[in-house]
C-alpha cells in the first residue's frame, strides 16, 4: 500500500483534497468504508475500503446496486489517504478529478476473510457493509488480469432489493455528511473556493 500514485496525480497547492499522512496503522478494530459521489468529466461513485492504513479504491460509473443480479463495473484506482474519508467539496477545474465531490455513504466494513490483504491481492473480496445507505453482504471481484477491471455486487440477504423496484442512487442521492445535493455542494463551496469553485481562496488568518 502506498500513497505515491495519489500524490503524483495531484497538486496540493491547487486542490483542497487532503494530502494525507503516511499510511497509518489501524488504531481501532473498525475499518472505514466510504463512497464518494464524484461529478468529474463523468459522474461516478468512488468506493473506498480501509486496508493497511490507506483507502483502497474503485471508481464505479453506475454506482452501487442492491440487486444481486446486477453487477457493476468497478475500475480499480490509486490508494487514497484515510483523511479522504471525510472529504466533500470541489476539486478545481484542470486538476486531476476536477469537479464536485460528495460524501455519499460512510460507515464500517467487515471483511469475510481472516486475511483481507490476501483476498484483495487475489482479486476476490467478500465483506459486510455497515454504512448509512449500503448494508449487508457485498463482493468485489477482479475479472481481468490487468488489475483494473473489477465488479461490485450485492450478495443475497435481507438488504437486497430488486433494481426494478428500488434504485438506491435515485432514492438516496444526497450527502450523508451534509444532506446536500451535488448542486448545493457546488454552490455552497463557491464562497470558500472562489468563483465557480475554480480557485481556492486563501483564508485570512483569524485575529486574536
Ligand atoms: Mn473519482
Amino acid at each position: 500500500m502506498s500513497l505515491s500514485r495519489y500524490h503524483q496525480k495531484r497538486n496540493f497547492k491547487q486542490t483542497p483534497e487532503p494530502k494525507g499522512k503516511k499510511p497509518r496503522a489501524v488504531t481501532n478494530n473498525k475499518l472505514l468504508y466510504i463512497v464518494q459521489k464524484h461529478a468529474a468529466s463523468h459522474l461516478h461513485y468512488d468506493f473506498r475500503l480501509e486496508l493497511d492504513g490507506v483507502l483502497i479504491s474503485w471508481a464505479v460509473p453506475k454506482g452501487p446496486c442492491l440487486d444481486p443480479s446486477v453487477k457493476r463495473l468497478a475500475m480499480h484506482v490509486e490508494d487514497h489517504p484515510l483523511e479522504y474519508g471525510s472529504f466533500e467539496g470541489i476539486i478545481p477545474k484542470g486538476q486531476y478529478g476536477g469537479g464536485t465531490v460528495m460524501l455519499w455513504d460512510k460507515g464500517e466494513w467487515i471483511p469475510e476473510d481472516a486475511h483481507p490483504e490476501l483476498a484483495y491481492r487475489k482479486g476476490d473480496l467478500t465483506f459486510t457493509l455497515k454504512g448509512k445507505k449500503l448494508k449487508g453482504k457485498w463482493k468485489l471481484i477482479r475479472i481481468n488480469n490487468d488489475d483494473k477491471t473489477w465488479l461490485l455486487m450485492k450478495l443475497k440477504d435481507r438488504y437486497a432489493e430488486p433494481l426494478k423496484t428500488f434504485d438506491i442512487t435515485l432514492a438516496e442521492p444526497n450527502s450523508v455528511k451534509t444532506k446536500l445535493s451535488l448542486e448545493e455542494i457546488a454552490k455552497n463551496y463557491k464562497s470558500v473556493w472562489g468563483k465557480a469553485g475554480a480557485e481556492p481562496v486563501k483564508k485570512k488568518p483569524a485575529k486574536k
